[in-house]
């Protein structure tokens, strides 16, 4: 679960997000859609503690990100990120991938480990890749296999910023549709940057609109889409984008 309270954040002088109140239970996937500069990725980036909030409180997990005394490692443990640039180690086989942090982090058994990382590569449709590096694989594949490696952690919460935008159309869909078996089969939590409004029209319990570091509308799915949004730049940004 994660929760935020009246939160509050700034680059120095610059005021990013604008009192955040936003309760996004367990299980549930959210889209998180809005202009450039709107504060998306600033959102999704305090949720595991890469940017730090000045004001209010932010839950994740049963734990407050805004308390100096939480371990922001025991809550990383639990919340993954995939990236707009796959962000794989360049130097390291897929396979390796997949298992450097649970290895070094959870100190999962070589056997086991090796076991799951398979079954995530199967997963994936990619298990044949095992043993090339990155560079020999397409945009589309090195996001599947970012996703993998993500899910090795088993973590309760998965965060997704833009994770189809630096792909070839043809590879997107590759990469939905993982995320999608994801957020169908299991019970994760998963908060997704994305422009896809298809993938947010199918997969998504809810649908929030920021601007200006504000959330201007939170949505069920449904609502957003076949209703109208309430707000009047939630409603022309969506006009413009689908
Ligand atoms: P995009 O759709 O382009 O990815 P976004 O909604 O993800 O945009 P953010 O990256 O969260 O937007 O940026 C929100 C605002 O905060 C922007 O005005 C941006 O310039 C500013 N900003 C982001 N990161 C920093 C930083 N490290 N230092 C100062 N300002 C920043
Ligand atoms: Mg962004």
């Amino acid at each position: 679960m994660i929760e935020f309270q009246d939160v509050q954040k700034y680059y120095g002088d610059f005021h990013a997000l604008k009192d955040i109140n936003l309760k996004i239970e367990a299980g549930e996937t959210v889209v998180l859609i809005g202009p450039s500069g709107s504060g998306k990725s600033t959102l999704i980036r305090t949720v595991n503690g890469l940017e730090p909030i000045q004001e209010g409180k932010l839950i994740v997990n049963g734990q407050d990100l805004a308390n100096k005394k939480t371990d922001v490692n025991r809550i990383r443990k639990n919340v993954g990120m995939v990236f707009q640039h796959f962000n794989l180690y360049a130097n390291k086989t897929v396979l390796e991938n997949i298992m450097l942090a649970p290895r070094i982090v959870l100190k999962r058994p070589e056997k086991e480990n090796k076991e799951l990382a398979m079954q995530l590569l199967d997963q994936v449709g990619l298990q044949s890749q095992a043993n090339k590096l990155p560079a020999q694989l397409s945009g589309g594949q090195q996001q599947r296999i970012a996703i993998a490696r993500s899910l090795a952690m088993r973590p309760k919460c998965l965060l997704f910023d833009e994770p189809t935008s630096a792909l070839d159309p043809e590879m997107i869909d590759d990469v939905l549709n993982v995320m999608k078996d994801i957020a169908q089969d299991s019970d994760m939590t998963m908060l997704v940057v994305t422009h896809e409004m298809g993938f947010a029209r199918e997969v998504a319990n809810r649908v929030i609109f920021m601007d200006d570091g504000q959330i201007l509308e939170d949505d069920t799915s449904d609502k957003f889409f076949d209703g109208e949004p309430s707000n009047e730049r939630a409603r022309q940004f969506l006009g413009k984008i689908i």
